[in-house]
């Protein structure tokens, strides 16, 4: 099974981590983007993502092998470069929001005397290709298959990344440089891939949003227990990880491994997050003026429709 540790790194079997010197900065992941390499093998992709050359670096989190082996680049909270020029809801510039993942295939192939062959000029065994019309246009062609393996590990790498960051979608590279790219192509499922992972987002606790002017973050459930850290400001968006009753323990989002409880009073879900479950976090109940002083030391939580509002503003506008 696969994890991802504190330091953002995954962790399991078959996988390996070598770092790579094409990174950014400090990346607060919005969206998942899928690619292939286009390369001759997992290794020699690893090693062209792995090398600073004089122009056109690129990098990625992690490349998927055709045997499922994983390995990855850089930290998932650390900006690599494999979107290029891309726009999605009105945000541009996707390395900058997203979380790359490159797998290990060649991509579109070319047809001579009814044999396939890649770019590159290696055949591929029929077993292994498959003919399709991109859903972008073009003509029905060749296109090297994805393995059984690398489809399950893709999938499951994909449910763990929307889980733990809070991922609004996964895209294709194709998606989010339409006409300039075709990957990861037609003979990957991403649109399976997409309908399983937003099924299972539907039953995560998603992405928060402190309402509270300041809320305090505890080490446990409870007022009693002490604050790990200054009280969180108003906007601040979280991650629930352990829903409660009364507190959840969150994450902090953009933040470096902060995480604590919290009072459920006093947060509400971002515009893009799941639809809360009612019977572990009851947004209904409005805070007495008692509680108040111990975990919204700030304010007092603002009227609904003003949130409503607020929240609205908030989501991203369309193309
Ligand atoms: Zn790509």
């Amino acid at each position: 099974m696969l994890q991802i540790d504190r330091r953002h790194r995954l962790v399991g079997d078959e996988v390996s981590y070598q770092a790579t010197p094409n990174i950014g900065g400090v990346l607060r992941p919005r969206w998942l983007v899928l690619h292939y390499t286009a390369g001759r093998s997992l290794e020699s992709s690893v090693a062209s993502l792995c090398t600073r050359k004089p122009a056109g670096n690129a990098s990625a989190h992690v490349v998927l092998g055709r045997d499922g082996r994983i390995v990855q680049l850089a930290p998932f909270n650390v900006v690599t470069w494999h979107a290029g020029v891309s726009s999605w809801e009105g945000v541009t510039g996707l390395n900058a929001h997203s979380i790359g993942i490159e797998m290990d295939n060649a991509g579109a192939l070319d047809e001579i005397g009814g044999r396939h062959f890649t770019w590159f000029r290696q055949e591929v065994p029929a077993a292994e290709v498959q003919i399709a019309a991109h859903r972008h246009g073009g003509a029905r062609r060749g296109w090297h298959a994805y393995t059984g393996a690398q489809i399950e590990r893709a999938l499951e790498l994909a449910e763990l990344l929307v889980t733990r960051y809070g991922l609004e979608d996964v895209l294709g590279h194709e998606d989010i440089a339409p006409g300039r790219k075709t990957d990861p192509g037609p003979a990957f499922p991403l649109e399976a891939i997409r309908a399983r992972v937003a099924g299972r987002e539907a039953d995560t606790l998603g992405r928060w949003v402190v309402e509270a002017g300041a809320l305090n973050i505890r080490r446990g459930p409870g007022s009693q227990y002490e604050p790990v850290a200054p009280p969180l400001v108003r906007g601040t968006a979280v991650l629930m990880i352990e829903p409660g009753s009364r507190f959840s323990r969150v994450e902090v989002l953009g933040s470096t491994d902060l995480e604590g409880w919290v009072a459920n009073d006093y947060l509400r879900p971002a515009a893009t997050a799941a639809t809360p479950r009612s019977t572990t976090v009851r947004r209904s109940r409005r805070p007495t003026p008692a509680e108040m002083p111990a975990d919204a030391p700030g304010a007092a939580a603002e009227p609904a429709a003003k949130a409503a509002r607020r929240a609205r503003r908030r989501t991203p506008a369309g193309e």
